[in-house]
């Protein structure tokens, strides 16, 4: 399952796979590049470097809205 989160410092929207708990840089276009995985909660976020993927939140609507993703895909990603 793919849950959406958000780093708490740049506000970018990633996805996390509940299974593996891997960091999915891109929602739209997810690329399961193991050269490009980020597995580790220690490990910072690719875009601002300023917090630990461990301590990033959950995306909430308007942030999913601003990368042009509905509310269907929210609720299906979370069912
Ligand atoms: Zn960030």
């Amino acid at each position: 399952m793919l849950v959406l989160v958000a780093c708490p410092a740049c506000g970018t929207v990633m996805g996390r796979c509940s299974e593996v708990d891997e960091l999915i840089r891109d929602v739209r276009n997810p690329a399961f590049d193991p050269d490009q995985s980020i597995c580790y909660p220690d490990v910072p976020c690719p875009y601002c470097h300023e917090v630990p993927y461990g301590q990033f939140r959950a995306a909430t609507e308007s942030e999913l809205r601003t990368i042009g993703l509905s509310g269907t895909c929210y609720r299906r990603w979370h069912a």
